[in-house]
């Protein structure tokens, strides 16, 4: 660690069990954030902010007006531009000491692996289930966890998956979907959602806490509750169910 890394972490690293050694584990981290929206925004800023030493960052989408309310890493003057740059640029100048890399491809089920590549974690910061699920089935096969996060108006969901522990999204919601509409969000919901899982991220890289495993939160924040939900693992799962991966 620099001096000025040291400074910069300084009032992360005094955190009983955090130390230099946390710090030195983060800046050795590479992270694959899938999307660059609501839920990407806040996780990725507070990520970057953390010292998380590489974050690769996917989304094939360009900045609309009418998604200023909540991706706040995009601003009125990157209205057109690719989010993926748009995002870069942002996280760059937050923190200069750290590499971000960008995907500015559709993840598909013929890239997924190659996009995530050797990442250490997958972060799930996508707006619909197929895609999720697809996330979920990769973060198995590839033995590295899967942080999930969804939104819908005041409300939000998150949890942890650690494949071969613990439950996975598809032990969850079975392969069901949602159609894709146009849904109401506020953009503080996944300002909410996306720090906790950026939390988790930080958790589980230092080795700090207890994670979101085997157990569902859902925050409702016109009610502003949280609520846990035990959740088992499904041995005949398609995802996660043995043998592993089919
Ligand atoms: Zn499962």
């Amino acid at each position: 660690m620099t001096k000025k890394e040291l400074e910069r972490y300084d009032r992360q690293i005094i955190l009983p069990g955090f130390g230099a050694e946390g710090q030195a584990k983060l800046k050795k981290a590479k992270v694959f954030i899938a999307g660059a929206g609501g839920l990407g925004s806040p996780a990725a800023i507070y990520l970057a902010a953390a010292g998380i030493g590489t974050i690769r960052v996917a989304d094939h989408d360009t900045v609309e007006r009418s998604n200023l309310n909540r991706q706040v890493l995009h601003w009125e003057r990157d209205i057109g531009a690719e989010k993926v740059d748009s995002a870069a640029t942002k996280l760059k100048k937050l923190n200069p000491g750290i590499r971000i890399e960008t995907i500015g491809d559709t993840i598909t089920g013929a890239n997924v692996s190659e996009f995530i590549g050797d990442a250490d974690l997958i972060v799930d910061a996508m707006d619909n289930l197929p895609m999720r699920y697809l996330l979920n089935l990769t973060a198995i096969k590839k033995n590295i966890p899967f942080f999930h996060g969804a939104v819908y108006g005041f409300e939000g969901r998150a949890m942890t998956v650690i494949p071969g522990k613990t439950a996975c999204l598809y032990c969850l919601y079975h392969g069901a979907t949602a159609l894709k509409t146009r849904f109401p969000v506020i953009g503080v919901t996944p300002a909410v959602i996306g720090c906790i899982q950026a939390t988790e991220v930080i958790k589980y890289i230092v080795g700090l806490g207890e994670l979101l495993t085997d157990r569902f939160l859902n925050y409702d924040g016109l009610a502003m509750k949280f609520t846990e939900f035990r959740i088992k693992r499904d041995p005949g799962c398609a995802h996660c169910g043995k043998p592993p991966g089919r």
